[in-house]
C-alpha cells in the first residue's frame, strides 16, 4: 500500500495517510495546530479553525491536544461505522476525531500500564458533556468485555441520563447545561476490559432549586416528571401539570424549550433507574421527594403580632404525607429555631424573611443532598462488578473529567467564584503537566531546553486558597467571627488583607480607576482568563450553607429512607462545625488535582462558535477570546519552542534512505551516525536540528517539508 506522508507529527511519527482514507476535503486548512507555518499568530490559528469549520471539520489536533467547535447539529459521524474506523488507527492516518482520542487513549493505558485521563474543558455550551458522552460510548461499545460485564457496560451509559436529569438545566448558554462537576473513572483488568467506574461530583449549584434567572429552568427533572408522570402518579403526588404553578418554577418564565423532550426523558429516566438496579419502592421515595421539593417551595406565611405563621396547609399536609414526617414538627422548625446558649435550650421565633429562608435553604439542602445519594447509588452499581481482578497486576484507569469552564457573567457570586478558581488549578495543571512532560523529553535526550515565556497563574491560585491569608481562608473566618458580620464586612477583611495584591481589587481600593464600572458590593479578581467581578451579596449564607438543626432534626425523622439516609442523625447530635462549602470544595479540588497529576493527561479543548446556539456561524470575537483562556496559543508555542519535530533515528533513516547514497539502501553502522550522515547529504545547516539520545530533533517544520518534498520528487 502506498502512502503519503506529507503530514509529521511532533512526536516524530511519519503520518502514514493511507491513500484515499483522507479525502481533499478532510484535509482543509492544517488538521494539526502544530503544522501551522505561523504558529505564533492567532489569527492564523483562528483561521484554519474557522476554514475547518465551514466544512464541518470540526476536530482539529495540537498535537495530543483535540480542539473541537461545537456544530451545533449533527454531523453523523459518531456511528458504530465511525468507531470501527478508528480502532486501532493512528492518530494520522484518519480525520481528527473524539474516537481518534478515545482511542489512543486506551491503547496507551494499555501499552504503558499507565492511569490515563481526559480532561475536557471549555465554556458553558461548548460541547464538553457532549464530548464525554461520546468517549463513554466509544469504551462501552468498543472495548472487549465479558459476557458478565454487559450490566457494566448499560451502567455506565444509563448513569448520564439520571445525572443529567438532576443536575443539568436550561441556562441561557446551553439548554442542557451541567450544573455540577464530573470526575468519572473508568476502571480496566489488565486485557482492556472495562470492569468498574467510579464518579465523583463536585458543587451542585443549589441557589437554583430555589431560583432561577429569566429565561432559565430549574432542574429537569421537576419538568419531566410534571409531563412525563401518570394522571393517577401526579394524583397520588398532588401535583399539577403545569409547571407555572410551583413558584419554585416559575421564575425563569420558561416552562418549555424546544430543544427537550420532558415526557420522552422522564420515561429514559426511569429505565435507567431500573437498569442501574434501584427498587421500585426506591424510585417512589425518590419520586416523593422530587414533589416534596415542590411543595416545600409553594409553602408560604404570614405575619401578624410579631408571629410568622404557614398559610398554606395543603401543603405541609402533602409534605407530611410524602416525606413521612411530623407535620406539626414541620411547621415549628420553618417558624422557629433552636438556640443553645449557656447550655440551655431556648426557643426563638423567626419572622417572615427567616422563614422563608429556612424553607428555601430546607429545599436546597435536600436536593443537594439527593443528588449526592443518587451518585453513590449510581456508584454501587458500577462498583459491584470490579471485586473481580480488581487484585490483580496490570489493572488500569481512564479518568474523565467534565467540569464547568471558567464563567464571567453580569452578576457572579459565589457559585462563579468557586468554578473560577477550579478552573484557575486546572490551568495550573495544564501548565505544570505540559512544560513538565516537553522538558522531561529534552532531558532524556540530552538537548537543551530553551524556556517558553508563559503566564504562571500559581500567584492566583494562592489569592484565593492559601491558609490564613486567602480569599477563602478570610471568608471562612468571617463566618464564625462573633459579632455582627455580614457580606460587606467579608469585603472590607479583603480590602484590609488583600489591598495592594495585584490580582485583587474593589471599588474602594481602585478609588474609580478601573475601566468597567464596580459597584461598592463588588471584589475584582484578575483571573488568568480575563476579569471577573464578584458581589459579596449572598457570599456568607452561600459558605456557611447552615441547615437550622430542628429543620434537621425533623428530616431525620423521615419514614422516606433516602430522606433519613441523606439526614442522619449523628449530624444532629454533633455539635462540631462541619467544614464550609468554600474550604469543602477547595479541598476536593486538590484531591482532583492529585488524582489527575498521577495519570498521564490527554485534552479535548471544546469552542463554542456562537452565542445564538445556531449551525454554521463562525463568530470570531467569541472564538478569539476562547482560544485566548484556553491557553492554546500558550500551549502551542511550547509544543513548537525550540523544535517542532522530533523523530527517532530508526523511523527517520528508514524513511529518508533513499535520498542519500551513503544510507540506501541500508546503512550497516550505528543509527545515530546513518542519520548524521543523512542530514549533511541534504545539507540540514547545523542550526536547524540538534541529535539527542535516540530521536533527531528538528527545529522548523519547513526544514522537514523540503526532506519530503525531496521524497516525492
Ligand atoms: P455546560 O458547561 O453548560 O454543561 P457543555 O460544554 O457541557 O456546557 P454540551 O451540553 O455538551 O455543552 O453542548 C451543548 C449543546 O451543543 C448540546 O446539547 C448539543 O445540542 C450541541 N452539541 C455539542 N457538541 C456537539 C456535537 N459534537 N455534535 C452535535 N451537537 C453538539
Ligand atoms: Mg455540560
Amino acid at each position: 500500500m502506498r502512502y503519503q506522508a506529507r503530514e509529521v507529527d511532533v512526536a516524530g511519527r511519519v503520518r502514514l495517510v493511507m491513500e484515499g482514507s483522507l479525502t481533499a476535503r478532510d484535509r482543509v486548512g492544517v488538521q494539526d495546530f502544530v503544522l501551522l507555518e505561523n504558529f505564533s499568530s492567532e489569527a492564523a490559528f483562528i483561521e484554519n479553525l474557522r476554514r475547518r469549520f465551514t466544512e464541518n471539520l470540526i476536530y482539529t489536533y495540537m498535537g495530543s491536544v483535540l480542539v473541537s467547535v461545537n456544530p451545533y447539529k449533527d454531523l453523523e459521524i459518531y456511528s458504530p461505522q465511525h468507531m470501527e474506523r478508528y480502532r486501532g488507527v493512528s492518530y494520522y492516518e484518519i480525520s481528527p476525531h473524539i474516537y481518534a482520542l478515545s482511542d489512543n487513549t486506551y491503547r496507551a493505558m494499555k501499552t504503558s500500564r499507565r492511569d490515563q485521563c481526559i480532561l475536557i474543558s471549555g465554556e458553558s455550551g461548548a460541547g464538553k458533556t457532549e464530548a464525554s458522552k461520546k468517549i463513554l460510548l466509544y469504551y462501552a461499545v468498543s472495548c472487549p468485555a465479558h459476557e458478565r460485564m454487559t450490566s457494566l457496560r448499560d451502567c455506565l451509559l444509563q448513569s448520564t441520563p439520571i445525572l443529567e436529569a438532576f443536575g443539568n438545566a436550561k441556562t441561557l448558554r446551553n439548554d442542557n447545561s451541567s450544573r455540577f462537576g464530573k470526575y468519572m473513572d473508568i476502571q480496566f483488568d489488565f486485557r482492556g476490559v472495562p470492569m468498574g467506574g467510579h464518579i465523583l461530583n463536585y458543587l451542585l449549584e443549589k441557589s437554583r432549586v430555589v431560583h432561577q434567572s429569566h429565561g432559565e429552568r430549574n432542574y429537569h427533572v421537576f419538568y419531566q416528571l410534571l409531563q412525563g408522570g401518570t394522571d393517577e402518579q401526579l394524583l397520588q403526588l398532588h401535583l399539577d401539570r403545569n409547571p407555572q404553578k410551583y413558584l419554585y418554577l416559575v421564575k425563569g418564565n420558561c416552562p418549555r424549550v424546544s430543544s427537550l423532550n420532558d415526557k420522552n426523558s422522564w420515561k429514559t429516566v426511569m429505565k435507567a433507574l431500573s437498569v442501574i438496579g434501584f427498587t421500585e419502592g426506591e424510585v417512589q421515595e425518590l419520586v416523593d421527594i422530587i414533589a416534596s421539593v415542590l411543595h416545600l417551595g409553594n409553602t408560604q406565611f404570614g405575619e401578624e403580632d410579631g408571629q410568622t405563621y404557614v398559610t398554606t396547609e395543603t401543603e405541609i399536609r402533602n409534605l407530611t404525607q410524602l416525606l413521612g414526617v411530623d407535620g406539626e414538627a414541620l411547621v415549628e422548625a420553618l417558624t422557629h429555631k433552636k438556640l443553645t446558649a449557656k447550655g440551655e435550650e431556648m426557643i426563638s421565633p423567626l419572622d417572615l424573611e427567616q422563614a422563608c429562608a429556612a424553607r428555601d435553604a430546607l429545599a436546597q439542602a435536600t436536593y443537594g443532598r439527593i443528588f449526592t445519594w443518587l451518585v453513590e447509588k449510581i456508584n454501587q452499581s458500577l462498583t459491584l462488578q470490579s471485586d473481580v481482578d480488581r487484585s490483580r497486576d496490570g489493572s488500569s484507569v481512564i479518568g474523565l473529567l467534565d467540569i464547568y469552564g471558567f464563567e464571567v457573567f453580569q452578576h457572579n457570586s459565589f457559585e462563579q467564584f468557586c468554578i473560577n478558581y477550579c478552573n484557575e488549578k486546572l490551568q495550573q495543571l495544564f501548565i505544570e503537566l505540559t512544560l513538565r512532560s516537553e522538558q522531561a523529553e529534552y532531558e532524556a535526550e540530552g538537548i537543551a531546553w530553551e524556556a517558553v515565556q508563559y503566564f504562571d497563574n500559581k500567584v492566583i491560585c494562592d489569592l484565593i486558597e492559601e491558609k490564613h491569608k486567602g480569599i477563602i481562608s478570610i471568608l471562612d473566618e468571617e463566618c464564625v467571627r462573633p459579632g455582627e458580620t455580614c457580606d460587606l464586612s467579608f469585603l472590607e477583611k479583603l480590602e484590609d488583607t488583600l489591598g495592594g495584591h495585584a490580582h485583587f481589587t474593589s471599588h474602594k481600593l481602585a478609588n474609580g480607576k478601573t475601566r468597567r464600572v464596580m459597584s461598592r458590593e463588588e471584589f475584582r479578581l484578575l483571573h488568568y482568563a480575563g476579569d471577573v467581578n464578584y458581589n459579596v451579596s449572598g457570599f456568607l449564607d452561600k459558605n456557611n450553607d447552615a441547615l437550622y438543626r430542628s429543620l434537621k432534626e425533623v428530616m431525620c425523622q423521615s419514614t422516606n429512607q433516602i430522606v433519613s439516609q441523606c439526614f442522619r442523625r449523628e449530624e444532629v447530635i454533633d455539635q462540631k462545625r462541619p467544614e464550609m462549602a468554600a474550604t469543602q470544595f477547595k479541598n476536593s479540588v486538590t484531591k482532583l488535582m492529585e488524582t489527575l497529576m498521577s495519570k498521564e493527561p490527554s485534552y479535548v479543548r471544546c469552542i463554542k462558535p456562537n452565542e445564538a446556539k445556531q449551525p454554521g456561524r463562525f463568530d470570531e470575537v467569541l472564538v478569539r477570546h476562547q482560544v485566548k483562556y484556553l491557553g492554546l496559543m500558550e500551549h502551542l508555542r511550547v509544543r513548537r519552542a525550540g523544535f517542532a519535530y522530533r523523530r527517532h533515528f530508526e523511523a527517520f533513516l528508514e524513511r529518508y534512505k533513499p535520498l542519500c547514497p551513503e544510507t540506501w539502501p541500508v546503512w550497516e553502522g550505528e543509527l545515530a551516525d546513518g542519520v548524521s550522515t543523512l542530514v549533511q547529504h541534504l545539507g540540514y545547516k547545523p542550526e536547524e536540528y540538534k541529535m539527542g539520545r535516540s530521536k533527531i530533533f528538528i527545529r522548523m517544520p519547513k526544514t522537514l517539508f523540503a526532506t519530503e518534498d525531496a521524497l516525492e520528487a
